[in-house]
């Protein structure tokens, strides 16, 4: 449904609002594909089992998400309090399931159980008060 939901409406819409849209689109897709090769060529040990990959390369994305998640914090608060609450009630009702997916897929992959505990709670816990640290900082 996101990707159709994507493909549908975001994407045609952003090409109409911005024309720098589908140098970005392109630009977005090439970074994500080029960090999952350099992740499988330098990071995945070809004797593994392929789940390094799927174990290793999604927790970046899910870490970049909690950053932005925490941005959202900042700027939501900042357009009004009712604002900041309802979008805050939104995301901490997905930020407890983000870190056990990020813990289920860390530890799916290659990791031991406190490996993939301590890794899942900065890509999914820690980043979002960075992000909101960061965002505060710059406004
Ligand atoms: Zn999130």
């Amino acid at each position: 449904m996101l990707i159709s939901a994507s493909f549908m409406h975001i994407i045609p819409q952003s090409f109409k609002m911005n024309g720098a849209a589908p140098v970005f689109l392109l630009a977005g897709f090439l970074a994500i594909y080029l960090s999952n090769r350099l992740l499988n060529l330098y990071v995945c040990q070809h004797d593994q089992p392929v789940d390094c990959a799927e174990g290793i390369i999604p927790t970046p994305g899910i870490g970049f998400h909690s950053l932005i998640d925490g941005v959202i914090y900042s700027v939501t608060f900042n357009v009004s309090i009712l604002t900041g609450a309802l979008a805050a009630i939104g995301m901490i009702l997905h930020e407890f399931p983000e870190g056990i997916v990020s813990f289920v897929v860390l530890e799916r992959g290659v990791f031991p159980r406190r490996k993939s505990l301590r890794h899942a709670f900065v890509a999914a816990a820690l980043s979002t008060p960075s992000g909101t640290l960061v965002s505060v900082a710059r406004m």
